[in-house]
């Protein structure tokens, strides 16, 4: 393992292998015609990692999640990435986040066999209607219907496996666990938790999110320093909410990752946010000053 400072930092993997969604939400940039979509295929993703693997060793970093800004169902070899890294790459917990639109239980009964230790799904509203509008499909009952499924195979066979809904919502966590203790019955005690997200900055939905706040008060954020995001193309970019890929620091199917991660691109970003000196065109610039409460 090479003893680098910058490499020293890192504590987690995303690796989003699937940048296609099913859904259409209101408030994602997924839909928005210039994010790139691609789908990981599984050679690429193995080769991928053993790249990584070169400088990283996965047992000490622990977790990775394999989703991100798309539908991870829609990877068929969802099962294969998740049997990977747990048996050939030894990460201790390995988790996704879906709509929960498409899979029956027969396919998640696979994903969950080949070791997969969390499942989140991503629920932004409690009604059928609201569902419609926000989602885009009407796929309330289906999604309910797979949560059921989920947390069945949870009581009779996964006990281990945390079963998380989340959500980007108007409604409180109280009115969530309301409606979802109803709803389920029995199985909500099977259910770990429920989590409510602020609206975060998206690039499709608030381009004009600039509110000019001086440099020195950005907040800070760890992102470039702590986590390693991989888009479904296999390039090492600079996280889960740059959807235009404007900080793209190149393909890990071609360079050496400790190369891209110590890029100049990518040394520069980090020393901008060291000083707090972003450029005002600057993505994270724009992701530091939005303010959840500009509706757009
Ligand atoms: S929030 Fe999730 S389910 Fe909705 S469009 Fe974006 S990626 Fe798809
Ligand atoms: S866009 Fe920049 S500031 Fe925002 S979360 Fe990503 S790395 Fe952090």
């Amino acid at each position: 393992m090479v003893n680098n400072k910058e490499i020293q930092q890192i504590q987690h993997i995303n690796f989003d292998i699937c940048s296609y969604c099913n859904h259409k939400c209101n408030f994602c940039s997924n839909p928005d015609e210039r994010t790139k979509k691609y789908m990981t295929k599984l050679v690429e993703f193995e080769k991928t990692m053993d790249n990584i693997g070169q400088y990283l060793n996965f047992k000490d970093l622990g977790e990775i999640g394999l989703s991100s800004r798309g539908e991870v169902f829609m990877n068929k070899d969802l099962s294969k990435m998740v049997k990977l890294t747990k048996e050939k790459y030894g990460f201790n917990y390995v988790y996704v986040s879906t709509n929960g639109v498409l899979f029956d239980k027969e396919k998640v009964f696979d994903v969950l066999e080949s070791g997969l230790d969390s499942i989140k799904f991503s629920i932004n509203a409690i009604s059928r209607e609201r569902y419609l509008t926000v989602h885009g499909k009407d796929d309330f009952d289906l999604v309910l219907a797979n949560l059921r499924t989920v947390l069945l195979l949870k009581k009779n066979y996964f006990a281990d496996l945390k079963v998380i809904i989340s959500c980007v919502s108007d409604e409180e966590v109280d009115e969530y666990k309301s409606f979802f203790k109803k709803e389920l019955n029995d199985l909500y005690e099977y259910l770990d938790d429920i989590w409510k997200y602020d609206l975060v900055f998206t690039p499709g939905r608030n381009k004009n999110s600039t509110l000019n706040i001086e440099a020195k008060n950005l907040p800070s954020c760890s992102f470039p320093f702590d986590r390693i995001f991989i888009d479904a193309d296999c390039h090492l970019v600079l996280c889960c909410l740059d959807y235009f890929k404007e900080e793209d620091y190149g393909s890990l199917l071609e360079v050496d990752f400790f190369k891209l991660w110590n890029s100049d691109r990518f040394r520069q970003t980090r020393n901008m946010h060291k000083k707090h000196l972003l450029p005002k065109d600057h993505i994270c610039y724009k992701c530091l000053n939005f303010d959840k409460n500009m509706k757009d």
